[in-house]
């Protein structure tokens, strides 16, 4: 399926966002407990609509899903991606979903202002199954029957699936009926096609939108199974991107040519340091994995300049 048939505008707080200890509303806390962490907005919540950098991760980031698979579960890793990327499940105008609390910041009465947040519980457990479920999808594509089976088994997964289907099944089955109940628990429900304004060709066009950034993760690894789409990590900047056919995963190492051309430049810049110290050229240019000449060139060009 084209991604151009996958939209959502998503908001990111124009001041970004922060980590804060609050009570929830209605639930006071017992002596000693703990507050909850959330993730809230800075600045005033009623207005993040109003303020908010909007972008469209089908458009701006398509391997988003690879990059919040990979994020480490910790508040440092959480607050950067959000402060790029935006809450998981912030749909404006406020809508109570199950992944907005209603808070109070602590010391306020009654009367305080509204706060919202996502907890780090919350983002911690989202993590953890997109990573799941990513961790599952490249197995599967590895093709390695017995690699897959030890996993399955290890996950505990294996037994479950033979037993709903009354039969023994295989790895490969057992590891695409997992990734169906994954994929069909997030994206049942979280999905509407809407009419859209098709920007390029100026007419009405029709698009699957989903609710939130949680819910276009999942569309994103969807279609990334469904298009068998493989994608590769950007040599330079660590961007993931897709490796369009009919490359093939080596030959593109870089997300884009700006990041070809500051590796290139870094090259050279090595090679003429090394030389500067002394190193022999054979030695650069098995270093910087080149051949002799090129290195010889990146080396001679400087001495012309
Ligand atoms: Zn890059």
């Amino acid at each position: 399926m084209p991604t151009e048939l996958f939209q959502l505008r998503w908001g990111v707080a124009e001041q970004g966002y922060e980590w804060r200890d609050v009570s929830l509303r209605g639930h006071p806390l017992p002596e000693g407990a703990r507050p909850v962490r959330l993730l809230v907005a800075r600045g005033d919540a009623d207005d993040i609509e109003m303020s908010a950098r909007w972008y469209d991760p089908f458009v701006d980031a398509l391997a988003l899903f690879r990059t919040f698979a990979d994020l480490a579960p910790t508040q440092e890793a959480i607050y950067k991606f959000a402060n790029h990327y935006g809450w998981l499940h912030y749909s404006p105008p406020f809508v109570a979903d199950p992944g907005a609390f209603q808070i109070h910041a602590p010391g306020s009465d009654d009367h305080a202002r509204v706060v919202w947040g996502e907890s780090l519980e919350q983002w911690i457990e989202a993590i953890g199954q997109v990573r799941y479920a990513v961790a599952l999808w490249d197995r599967l594509q590895m093709n390695d029957r017995e690699d897959l089976a030890r996993y399955l088994r290890q996950e505990g997964l294996e037994q479950s699936f033979e037993r709903e289907a009354g039969r023994r099944t295989g790895p490969v089955w057992t590891g695409h009926a997992a990734l169906y109940t994954m994929v069909a628990a997030q994206l049942t429900n979280t999905l509407s096609a809407q009419p859209v304004w098709d920007a390029d060709r100026q007419r009405l066009s029709l698009a699957l939108v989903p609710a939130n950034l949680f819910a276009a993760l999942w569309l994103q690894f969807v279609n990334s199974v469904q298009g068998n789409i493989e994608y590769q990590k950007c040599a330079w900047c660590g961007k993931w991107f897709a490796i369009v056919p009919p490359q093939v995963r080596s030959s593109r190492a870089y997300c884009s040519t700006a990041c070809r051309s500051k590796a290139y430049r870094k090259r050279q810049a090595d090679a003429r340091k090394l030389a500067a110290t002394g190193v022999s050229l054979e030695e650069i240019a098995s270093r910087l994995e080149t051949t002799v000449e090129t290195a010889r060139g990146w080396i001679e060009r400087q001495h012309r300049a």
